[in-house]
C-alpha cells in the first residue's frame, strides 16, 4: 500500500495504473477509520481494480465554532486498518496542499445544501463539494463511494456529479451500525459512558418512525411527535432537527407516500450525531438503503 501527501504523486500513481487499463474505485474520508468506512473500501475492491482512498479532516467543511482541531485523528491506524482491506494508495494531503495561500474556489450546489444539515450547518457543504470536486480531480476515479450515513452529503454530491458532467459513478453504501444499532462515526468517541446509552435513542427513534409507517400511519406530524417523545426522555439529547424528504429531491414531505428519507441530528452534550432511514410504505419489503 502507498502512502502519498503530493497531488503530483498521486496524479502518477494514477496515470500509471490507467496505462495498463485498471480501473480505479475512490472512498474519501476525513480518517478515524471504522467499519463503516472499511465497508465503501470493501465494495471499491470489489468493483474495481484499484482502491484509492483519501485521508483529510477538511477544514472547508467545518464553521469556526465546530470541532475542526479536535476531530479524532490517528493516521498509523488508519493505515493499518487500510492496508487490512487491500487498499492500493492512501491520499493523505496537507491542508496546505490543498488549499494553498490565495486560495478563491468554490462549488454551489443550490436547494439541496440549503435543508437538513445545511440549515444548521451553514457554509457545511460548500465545504464538502470543493474537497470531493478536488479530490475527484486529483483521483479521477471510475467510481466513489458514499455512505447512506450522511445521506445528504451523498445526494449532494450525485446532484453536483450530475450537473457538472463529472465522469465518475457515485455509490451509495448502506449504514453500518454498532451491535446495539447506534450508527458507527469517528464522532461516536466523544461520547461519555451516559451519553453512549443515551446515543441509542437515535436509532430507536427511527425504528419507532418505520415501524409507525409499516402499521399505517402516513402524518409525518404525528410520527414527528412521537420520536420527539422518546428523544426527550434523555436529559443529555438536544434535537437539531427531525425531517421527512423526499428522497429524490429533498423536499418536505408531511404525507408519506413514496420513498423517503427519515433523517434526524441531535446534540449529545456537546458531540453532533445524525441518523437516518430510507422507508418507502408502496413496496411491500421495506427498504433501508438509497439505490443507486
Ligand atoms: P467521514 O470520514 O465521516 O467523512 O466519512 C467518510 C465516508 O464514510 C462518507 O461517505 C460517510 O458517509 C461514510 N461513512 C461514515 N460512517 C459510516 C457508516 N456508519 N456506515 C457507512 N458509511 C459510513
Amino acid at each position: 500500500m502507498q502512502l502519498i501527501s503530493s497531488i503530483r504523486k498521486t496524479r502518477q500513481f494514477i496515470a500509471t495504473k490507467r496505462r495498463k487499463d485498471k480501473t480505479i474505485g475512490f472512498v474519501p474520508t476525513m480518517g478515524y477509520l471504522h467499519e463503516g468506512h472499511l465497508s465503501l473500501m470493501r465494495q471499491a475492491k470489489r468493483d474495481c481494480d484499484v482502491c484509492v482512498i483519501s485521508i483529510f479532516v477538511n477544514p472547508a467543511q467545518f464553521s469556526p465554532n465546530e470541532d475542526l482541531k479536535k476531530y479524532p485523528r490517528n493516521i498509523n491506524r488508519d493505515l493499518a486498518l487500510a492496508k487490512s482491506v487491500g487498499v492500493d494508495a492512501v491520499f493523505y494531503p496537507s491542508s496546505k496542499a490543498i488549499y494553498p495561500e490565495g486560495y478563491l474556489t468554490y462549488v454551489n450546489v443550490e436547494k439541496f445544501t440549503e435543508v437538513l444539515c445545511g440549515e444548521s450547518r451553514p457554509g457545511h457543504f460548500r465545504g464538502v463539494t470543493i474537497i470531493v470536486t478536488k479530490l475527484f480531480n486529483i483521483v479521477q476515479p471510475d467510481i466513489a463511494y458514499f455512505g447512506q450515513k450522511d445521506a445528504q452529503q451523498a445526494i449532494v454530491i450525485k446532484k453536483m456529479v450530475q450537473d457538472l458532467d463529472m465522469p465518475v459513478k457515485i455509490k451509495i453504501m448502506p449504514i453500518i451500525r454498532e451491535s446495539d444499532g447506534l450508527a458507527m462515526s469517528s464522532r461516536n468517541t466523544y461520547l461519555n459512558p451516559k451519553e453512549r446509552t443515551d446515543a441509542l435513542v437515535l436509532y430507536q427513534s427511527l425504528i419507532r418512525a418505520k415501524k409507525m409507517i409499516k402499521e399505517g400511519e402516513r402524518s409525518f406530524k404525528k410520527i414527528v411527535s412521537a420520536m420527539r417523545q422518546m428523544i426527550t426522555t434523555k436529559k443529555t439529547v438536544d434535537i437539531d432537527y427531525i425531517s421527512c424528504v423526499d428522497l429524490d429531491d429533498l423536499e418536505p414531505v408531511s404525507r408519506i407516500q413514496g420513498r423517503v428519507l427519515i433523517a434526524l441530528a441531535v446534540f449529545i452534550g456537546k458531540t453532533r450525531l445524525i441518523d437516518n432511514i430510507i422507508v418507502n410504505p408502496i413496496r411491500r419489503k421495506f427498504s433501508s438503503e438509497v439505490n443507486n
